[in-house]
């Protein structure tokens, strides 16, 4: 089969390798569509920001029709499913206190086990989620992010009216910005540095977009919020606590859900305890998959003009290209070819 192997720091190619041989359990998803991640261009830079194994198949948000499933799985052949990309091992302390995002010992597909930027990918069956007939493969393709964005705006704990800071317009800030919306939060400032996704921010709804290079977003966020600061500041870069601690009221929260492994910042301390500011971070889906399938099929329209290519397989590179750059929001793979 087709796949997008990760060989070496910052280097990935598109070969052709043996079909996957499923263990146990395991089904086997014919892949219907891979979204592009954040992390697949930070496993791409050199050095990596996120470690990847070599010669493993990347892609871990993925989509697709079950083709292989023993009786004991208990999956359906043809079934249409989202995979959920991150095993649990069940056996550690964090596992047993249901605690499964917090697992000690995961392993994650599309860096430490073959993922889904190919045309097969063998599964754990209780890693497939079934799709609503109802539900397009690309926008079911959104249901691994969304996932772990709901992990995050359930700590938001958005209402209506509240005040809002997403600090980057990528696809995650993005998801963020949609979930704010659908809760009623108001006004939401986002700050990004691209204008191309400043325009994709207002075009999603945001109230105020601002350029952090030109402007002051302590200054954007005093206009809208009569100088008190916002309630909610959701940091989707992974970078930027010190400017969240200075843009969130006292009282209020901040949200770290970016990730980058390099990334260092200076805080005061004095300036979180003094105002009581809440410092939240969240990693990864948890029991927000069925939900995050929920919403995309009740919803699609809120979340679908997010999916900005879908390119075939081979066309990988191009992709990483077309995110990096900041054109595309989200790229989908598609190793049957683009619609
Ligand atoms: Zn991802
Ligand atoms: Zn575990």
């Amino acid at each position: 089969m087709r796949a997008a192997v990760y060989v070496s720091e910052g280097t990935v190619e598109l070969t052709t390798v043996p079909d996957p041989t499923p263990q146990g359990d395991d089904v086997v998803v014919k892949v219907a569509a891979c979204g592009i991640c954040g992390s697949d261009l930070r496993a791409l830079t050199v050095p990596p920001e996120m470690p990847c194994q070599p010669q493993t198949i990347m892609g871990h948000e993925f989509v697709g029709t079950v083709v292989h499933a023993p009786e004991s799985s208990r999956v359906e052949m043809g079934a249409r499913v989202a995979v959920l990309p991150n095993i649990p091992c069940r056996r550690c302390a964090f596992c047993r206190a249901g605690k499964v995002n917090l697992c000690s010992n995961f392993v994650h597909l599309g860096a430490m086990r073959d993922g889904g930027a190919a045309e097969l990918c063998a599964v754990p069956p209780d890693m497939v989620f079934t799709i609503d007939d109802g539900l397009d493969w690309a926008t079911a393709a959104l249901a691994e992010p969304l996932a772990c964005v709901l992990n995050g705006s359930r700590r938001a704990n958005w209402q209506p009216g509240t005040s809002t800071l997403i600090l980057g317009a990528g696809p995650i800030g993005l998801l963020f910005l949609v979930m704010a919306r659908l809760a009623g939060a108001a006004p939401i400032i986002v700050s990004e540095p691209h204008p191309g996704r400043r325009e994709w921010a207002t075009r999603m709804g945001a109230s105020i977009v601002i350029d952090p290079v030109s402007e002051s977003v302590r200054t954007a966020v005093d206009d809208a919020t009569g100088g008190l600061g916002v309630e909610v500041v959701v940091d989707a870069v992974g970078s930027l606590l010190d400017s969240g601690i200075g843009a969130v009221r006292p009282g209020g929260n901040v949200l770290v859900f970016g990730l980058n492994q390099r990334a260092a910042v200076t805080v005061r301390p004095a300036d979180i305890a003094s105002r009581e500011i809440g410092i939240h971070c969240v990693y990864i889906a948890n029991g927000t998959f069925p939900l995050a399938l929920e919403l995309l099929t009740r919803h699609p329209e809120a979340f679908n003009p997010l999916i900005t290519h879908q390119l075939p397989l081979e066309e990988f590179w191009t992709g990483i290209e077309t995110m990096r750059s900041g054109d595309g929001v989200k790229v989908l793979l598609q190793p049957d070819g683009a619609p």
